[in-house]
């Protein structure tokens, strides 16, 4: 259908009064060539309204709205069947420049061209529209999953638990007693979990596989056909959204030699310490006799960069936990805790309380320096205790306070090429380095878990991050990962008790739902909630490069033993950064592609050279940048008006064409504003910013080639707090820019 363009200005919010508005709508019907414009003192309002949907009932199908940013008024401004693009009069220029002053005229209509010539050339989305299945895959039965299929029961969705031990309940039904989860936090409490596995069991909306392994999960979000083995019989089902809670395994305690793991069997971990009370008798391994001296070693391991350089929130209250069940089972048993820092959060400080309380319970900060057979007993000798004494204990039996592990990095495979990796990073020459390099190759495609066995083309199962955890630890969105419809929760995610992994089970059920219901509504998941669009690939051009499949940070393209990329549409998040990183230039979205890009840019007046006037381009990241950037406009922060932002969805999906094509066409300079990349993960795409860091290298390149100063083009990368630094930011680069010079290609 042709395209009918509608401009419309708004005069409210003080851009009647800082503007010429009849010249902007004399140049969008002109030069901008849209078949009407019209102005309105409010075109949020009901009249304003009703003066569009009555264009629309004309004819009118494809919508410039220069009004206020497209962060406000979405729903108002939304028109069914019709291209709707939003010009930012509003934050962007009115509020954050002088009024009525001939660059701040200038900056406006140049966003109006930006906007008029993304219309022209912007499409309606057509949305996924396979059929989707909405049941929900939990794997582990612990605490954390039947939280989570209880709560996506109680929801209305039906779920597939899979569990790979013969029954429900995980670590948690494995323990006698445990510290307390309800007010007033300071006695034992008895673990029953029969009540809550046979709610689970019950429930019409659960089916439970235990005793079963995930054999392979293929398909993408809405359609995963997942294949089950139990008793070496297989099964397959079809479901909508996955969620792992898989749970914990104890760090690995042989290699904790130096606290005497290993070299007596007095020696043992918390683990093994909750096996002996579950049998109604605390005794020492090495012979059977009571133990009734017992010291408890804490951080095991834990808070220590050699092993486990984080805090696994537990093992203090396991630990006080442990000695006064010791007490119980025998009051003359005495325990003695040393520790680094008790941490007991929140109101389990009156837990703490409870064993300080005890006599037989003795805690004392102190650095173990060694465990040793001594006679009959285990001498644990400790320094750095509270009155920076020297102590030595003899204990019957020693508990080490050893640390969680996610139940994610299973496996001799991940084991070997974890090996592998260490030795090429130490790069030690020779055979053995030969030896990591072939392993590392022949089993690189095993860094996740193991555990759900995804068909993917990046690995199969959830790729980890720090600590081996899988990366669900976005800031913005918990128990997310790197792949779509699937999420972690409870112990897998992050160590936790008990009663924050029944929270997690709650909260991702609703993640979990969440993507079913939006893959059936054929829009992205979070953060671009709402986008029917979805990348295209123009095949016959593709060269099969891989650089899309390999860049793709969800693991959304597959390939065909040629390389070229097969889509799985919803497992796309819709970032943007195979458009940015394929060379050829052939992946584009209805919305959102290299020529539409391309076009904007090239839509704004360049002054020639003897105005002195510069012309700075700002390719600025949709999720914090311009929401900052807005920010500074509510708070009436100045900026330059020499600079023209164009949003894009992630750093990471500028191809750096745009760049070149900017310069040649007379920008003087180009500021490229991301989120943070790194650990803390503010890029909403994961590794957007950190590969337009990457590709920063080809533009220097560029800029070489063009003879032209490095400094004209700035990447920037900053979180949606920075409001304020983002003006600043801008002035200075417009004041470097105008110390450099104009760009010698103006004119050209
Ligand atoms: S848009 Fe993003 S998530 Fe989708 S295929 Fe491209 S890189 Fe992957
Ligand atoms: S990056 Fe482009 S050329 Fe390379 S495989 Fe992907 S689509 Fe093909």
């Amino acid at each position: 259908m042709a395209k009918r363009i509608a401009a419309y200005v708004c005069r409210g919010c003080e851009i009647g009064e800082s503007l010429n508005v009849e010249e902007l709508c004399e140049l969008a019907t002109g030069d901008c060539e849209a078949d009407l414009c019209r102005d309105h003192e409010c075109l949020c309002g009901d009249a304003g309204l009703e003066l569009i949907k009555s264009d629309i009932r004309e004819g009118a199908n494809t919508l410039v709205l220069a009004a206020c940013s497209p962060r406000f008024k979405t729903d108002e401004f939304t028109f069914d069947g019709c291209v709707s693009e939003r010009v930012n009069l509003r934050e962007f220029v009115v509020w954050s420049h002088e009024p009525n002053d001939e660059d701040t005229q200038m900056l406006a209509a140049d966003y109006l061209r930006i906007g008029i010539a993304r219309a022209k050339k912007a499409e309606i989305p057509d949305p996924f529209g396979e059929s989707i299945d909405k049941k929900v895959l939990v794997v582990g039965g612990g605490v954390t999953g039947m939280a989570a299929a209880l709560e996506a029961a109680g929801a209305g969705y039906d779920v597939v638990l899979v569990e790979k031990e013969p029954q429900l309940g995980g670590w948690a039904g494995k323990f006698a007693k445990r510290f307390p989860l309800s007010p007033p936090y300071r006695e034992l409490e008895p673990v029953d979990l029969s009540g809550r596995i046979a709610e689970v069991e019950g429930n019409e909306r659960i089916t439970v596989h235990t005793g079963t392994t995930i054999q392979e999960i293929k398909g993408q979000p809405g359609q995963f056909d997942v294949s089950v083995k139990a008793n070496g019989s297989g099964s397959a089902f079809r479901v909508g959204a996955i969620v792992q809670a898989t749970g914990w395994k104890p760090y690995d305690a042989s290699r904790l030699g130096h606290l005497g793991y290993g070299s007596s069997p007095d020696v043992i971990t918390n683990v093994e310490m909750e096996e002996l009370i579950a049998a109604g008798a605390i005794t020492r391994p090495s012979d059977g006799k009571p133990a009734r001296r017992i010291a408890f070693i804490q951080c095991a391991g834990s808070r220590d960069e050699n092993h486990l350089p984080y805090c696994s929130a537990v093992c203090c209250r396991v630990t006080i936990k442990q000695a006064m069940v010791a007490r119980e089972f025998d009051s003359e048993t005495e325990a003695y805790v040393l520790y680094k820092d008790i941490r007991a959060p929140g109101q389990y400080e009156e837990f703490y309380q409870t064993a300080q309380d005890d006599p037989g319970v003795f805690f004392t900060k102190a650095e173990v320096v060694g465990v040793e057979k001594a006679g009959d007993y285990l001498q644990v000798e400790a320094e750095n205790t509270l009155l920076g004494d020297r102590i030595r204990i003899e204990a019957d039996l020693v508990v080490l306070a050893t640390g969680m592990v996610p139940a994610a990095a299973d496996g001799e495979g991940v084991r070997r090429l974890t090996d592998a990796k260490a030795i090429i990073e130490k790069g030690e020459a020779g055979a053995q380095l030969e030896a990591a390099k072939k392993t590392f190759e022949e089993l690189k495609h095993l860094e996740g878990t193991e555990i759900l066995n995804l068909d993917y083309r990046q690995g199969p199962d959830l790729p980890v991050l720090k600590y081996e955890f899988p990366d669900s630890h976005f800031i913005c969105f918990p128990y997310e990962t790197r792949r779509t419809g699937i999420y972690a929760a409870g112990c897998v995610r992050a160590p936790n008790d008990s009663l924050v992994c029944m929270e997690d089970g709650a909260g991702v059920a609703l993640k979990a739902v969440q993507s079913v219901e939006l893959a059936s509504q054929g829009t992205a998941v979070h953060p671009r909630w709402g986008d029917m669009s979805y990348p295209d690939f123009f095949m016959q051009r593709c060269t099969q490069c891989k650089r899309c499949t390999e860049e793709c940070p969800f693991g959304t393209l597959n390939e065909d033993e040629k390389g070229t990329p097969l889509l799985n549409t919803t497992r796309c998040r819709r970032c943007g950064i195979c458009l940015g990183c394929c060379p050829e230039r052939i992946i584009s979205f209805k919305d959102y592609s290299v020529e539409i890009i391309s076009s904007m840019i090239k839509s704004v007046d360049i002054p020639d050279e003897f105005e002195e006037k510069p012309r700075l381009l700002g390719l600025i990241c949709e999720n914090d940048a311009y929401p900052a950037l807005d920010v500074a406009g509510l708070k009436r922060i100045q900026h330059s008006a020499f600079i023209r932002f164009i949003p894009v969805r992630c750093l990471g999906s500028i191809n750096t064409v745009w760049v070149a094509d900017a310069l040649s066409g007379g920008f003087d300079g180009i500021l490229l504003v991301g989120c943070k990349s790194g650990d803390d993960y503010q890029c909403h795409f994961i590794r957007g910013s950190e590969l337009m860091g990457t590709r920063s290298e080809n533009i220097r390149e560029k800029l070489k080639q063009l003879a032209l100063e490095e400094e004209r083009v700035r990447l920037e990368q900053l979180a949606i707090s920075d409001f304020e630094k983002l003006p600043q930011i801008i002035n200075e680069f417009a004041e470097q820019i105008d110390e450099i010079g104009l760009n010698p290609f103006k004119g050209f």
